[in-house]
């Protein structure tokens, strides 16, 4: 099943109990504008590489749009529209006044030397600068892009449309960016784990978690969830997966990756695969890497007790209803890695006020909201005695429908 179908079919669970129209379906389910671009540019050695970009514009009902630009192989213009449809309900999950969208390149970053990369990036600005903006859509980090290739989009940017850091967010402090952005989507996923298991009497102290994936999300996340007191038994990333029992030395994994750029070379008492990880006999699993990493064939094998979907669309619906039938409770991804968006909001706030606020106030302002969208989530699922999943799309749809009907067609 392809991360569109998937996408779709989350929707229409929550659809079906909203009573839906089959025209409002229509309407809200279709992009407002897909765009597809050549980005071409000229490699260190001379050769021209040409590469395809996309910028998927969802829907704006509630606000411009926002959403990630992702470097990958294997973005495509199916699984890019997925996930500017999954940033639509995001966004009105956690209730800030933004809609949905998603970019990426179809390329491997890690065959671009730096410069290749800045080259890229801005060849990508120059053919998409007329669809975006503060007021429009606003781009942000996501895998493969990171806060250097946000400052290359503003200063790009600004060549078109003069001075406005608000156009993008995830930017480095020294160019408008917000404290707190980067650690923003681990901190929140580690928060609203505790959020999960409160409701459920227990804390995170103490707890085993294991975590696919240790780039942005999955770093941030294990260095919350340790530094809390939880025992993060596994990790993993590209170079395969570390065990161990005791719980890994975070700090010590983090430095390992900031020196050497993977886990690569990591020692821990056991090596395992990507694939082990996800079956640990665990309190907590988090996948924080790609999507679909949980399907029909591996979601009976799953022991963890909860899952917090780090990463966006890592469970296939057959394998959301396999899990749900054996009792393994999943926090959705629309919630689960919502604090990324949630400060870079705060980020283009600030941007627009030219007034900077402490990480205090962002860790605060952060907790504060997805604390909130995590009680009504938990409130409207015991309530209608529905999945938290189908609760957060019903919370979500909700909105960006209401949106639309008062603004009128
Ligand atoms: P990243 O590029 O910083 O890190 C990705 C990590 O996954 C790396 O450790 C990489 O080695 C690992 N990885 C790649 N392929 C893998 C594979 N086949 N098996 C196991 N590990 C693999 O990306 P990120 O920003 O941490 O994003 C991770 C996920 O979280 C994505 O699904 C992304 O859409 C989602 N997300 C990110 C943010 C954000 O703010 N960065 C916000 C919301 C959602």
């Amino acid at each position: 099943m392809n991360a569109i179908e998937s996408a779709s079919r989350y929707f229409e669970q929550a659809a079906r109990l909203m009573d839906l129209s089959p025209n409002m379906k229509r309407l809200l389910l279709t992009p407002e504008r897909e765009v597809k671009v050549q980005v071409a540019m000229k490699r260190d050695n001379g050769d021209i590489a040409t590469f395809v970009g996309f910028r998927m514009q969802h829907n704006s009902a509630r606000g411009p749009m926002k959403g990630g630009l992702r470097y990958h192989p294997e973005v495509d213009a199916e699984e890019v529209l997925a996930l500017a449809t999954l940033m639509t309900w995001k966004t009105a999950v956690v209730d800030i006044p933004y809609g949905g969208a998603k970019g990426g390149i179809s390329v491997d970053p890690g065959q671009l030397s730096e410069g290749e990369k800045e080259r890229l990036t801005r060849k990508f600005v120059d053919e998409i600068q007329d669809i975006i903006g503060p007021d429009t859509d606003i781009p942000a980090p996501d895998m493969g892009t990171n806060a250097q290739v946000m400052a290359w989009i503003v200063s790009q940017y600004h060549k078109f449309h003069g001075f406005n850091p608000a156009c993008v967010t995830g930017k480095p402090l020294e160019l408008h960016g917000a404290s707190g952005r980067e650690e923003a989507t681990g901190r929140g996923v580690g928060l609203l784990t505790e959020s999960l298991l409160s409701k459920h009497d227990r804390t995170v102290n103490g707890i085993t978690v294991a975590i696919q994936g240790f780039g942005n999300v999955g770093s941030f996340t294990a260095d919350y969830l340790h530094s809390r007191g939880a025992r993060v038994v596994a990790i993993s990333d590209v170079s395969g997966g570390r065990f161990e029992p005791e719980g890994i030395d975070i700090p010590t994994a983090l430095a390992h990756v900031r020196r050497h750029g993977t886990l690569s070379g990591f020692e821990t008492s056991r090596s395992i695969t990507n694939e082990e990880l996800l079956e640990l006999d665990v309190d907590v699993l988090i996948p924080a890497a790609l999507g679909g990493v949980i399907t029909q064939d591996n979601a009976g094998a799953i022991r963890a007790r909860h899952i917090i979907e780090a990463a966006n669309g890592p469970i296939e619906p057959e394998a959301d209803e396999i899990l749900a039938n054996r009792g393994i409770e999943v926090l959705p991804d629309i919630l689960a890695n919502a604090g990324g968006v949630t400060v870079s909001y705060f980020e283009w706030v600030q941007n627009r006020q030219y007034f900077r606020w402490d990480l205090e106030r962002t860790r605060q302002e952060l907790s504060r909201t997805l604390t909130r969208s995590f009680d009504n989530m938990w409130r409207l699922a015991t309530e209608k005695h529905i999945s938290l999943r189908t609760a957060a799309y019903l919370m979500g749809i909700g909105r960006v429908g209401r949106a639309t009907v008062l603004a009128g067609i």
